[in-house]
């Protein structure tokens, strides 16, 4: 039987997002934002919640991890090299390893830059994967910890999964990301057509994830680093990719 999510704001713009397999009953939660709109999709949903699997050691993404594995005594994953930062961890992955949530398999891809030891979650039976802040829909997360030939590493990484993936990331920015990203690629039709779809969804108050990695890479300016176009568009033909995204990166951040 295939995976089953469910989405809900958490804080002022995080995502919740809990995995479940109905086979088992058992359910996940993709980080911790806060305890209580977890409770109020495990509630919502009936999912009893079975683990917690941890993408980055942010506050944003782990406050609510002590009370909910209080309550539900569930087990918390977290980054090997993060560990040391997150609290009640039971167990540590990192690249290449897996992760079971009931019959559920998912793969551990390291996608360090925005935090040192920051890791993203694949599933490939149900193509989904959940991706913290790394990247966002028409963004990325801000390279805090990390180097921006590290992150843009990370997002090729991200970029190789299946088209028809769908990823989940911890953040409602796509609005926004979306106003940058035209400054990058006004003749962008992908882009275009991704805001079109976005100002319709946000209109009628729905999130604008989970996106699919195919539809990303047309509209995505920090995935695109490597075409052409746009890093003439920076100014920057001819330069290494992770020059371009650096740039684009830093242009972001003060946009
Ligand atoms: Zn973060
Ligand atoms: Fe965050």
């Amino acid at each position: 039987m295939a995976a089953q999510t469910h989405l809900f704001p958490c804080l002022k713009d995080n995502f919740g997002v809990l995995i479940h397999d109905p086979q088992s009953g058992a359910t996940a939660s993709i980080d911790a934002p806060e305890a209580a709109p977890v409770e109020a999709a495990l509630q919502k949903t009936g999912w009893k919640l079975s683990d917690i699997l941890v993408t980055h050691h942010h506050a944003d993404h782990t406050q609510g991890i002590g009370e909910l594995k209080n309550r539900h005594k569930c087990r918390v994953v977290a980054p090997r090299a993060e560990s040391q930062r997150i609290a009640h961890v039971d167990e540590t992955v990192g690249e290449g390893d897996t992760v079971k949530v009931g019959g559920l398999q998912g793969r551990i891809i390291d996608t360090p830059g925005h935090t040192a030891g920051h890791i993203s979650y694949f599933f490939p039976v149900d193509k989904l994967a959940f991706v913290g802040d790394t990247l966002f829909s028409i963004g990325c997360g801000r390279v805090i910890e990390g180097n921006p030939e590290m992150m843009w590493q990370s997002l090729l990484k991200l970029r190789a999964l299946p088209d028809d993936t769908q990823f989940y990331c911890g953040h409602e920015y796509t609005d926004a990301n979306i106003r940058f990203a035209k400054t990058v690629e006004p003749n962008n039709k992908a882009l275009a057509a991704r805001a079109d779809e976005v100002k319709k969804l946000l209109a009628s108050g729905k999130a604008t994830i989970p996106a699919t990695i195919g539809a990303e890479k047309a509209a995505n300016p920090f995935l695109r680093a490597d075409d052409a176009e746009v890093a003439k568009s920076v100014g920057l033909g001819g330069s290494p990719a992770w020059k371009v995204f650096a740039e684009i990166r830093e242009r972001k951040n003060r946009f």
